[in-house]
């Protein structure tokens, strides 16, 4: 046994992972922000290269330069200009 594989089993141990891993078939919890606030913060528009902010539902972001939301589905970010909408009224997080 691998000590990589050592702390996966400790770290699953735990009833609240930092970072759950996708494909135990256990879905996000409803209304759980599902999205590191660390992961947003590397993630920008494509178009401006600007950082995005989390919408205030929490379904989106939106780039603070040309107000683009890009949605996010099955906690992945779609960051492709053609699928964003510009909402500039759109309300987003701090
Ligand atoms: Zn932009």
């Amino acid at each position: 046994m691998t000590v990589e594989r050592l702390c996966d089993i400790l770290t699953h141990r735990k009833d609240k992972s930092p970072h759950p891993r996708r494909g135990t078939g256990r879905g996000p919890e409803e209304g759980e922000m599902a999205l590191d606030p660390k992961f947003i913060e590397i993630l920008a528009c494509p178009l401006c290269k600007t950082s995005v902010k989390l919408t205030a539902d929490e379904k989106a972001l939106k780039c603070v330069k040309c107000h683009r939301v890009y949605q996010i589905k099955e906690d992945i970010p779609i960051m492709l200009i053609d699928e964003a909408v510009i909402e500039p009224d759109r309300p987003t997080k701090n």
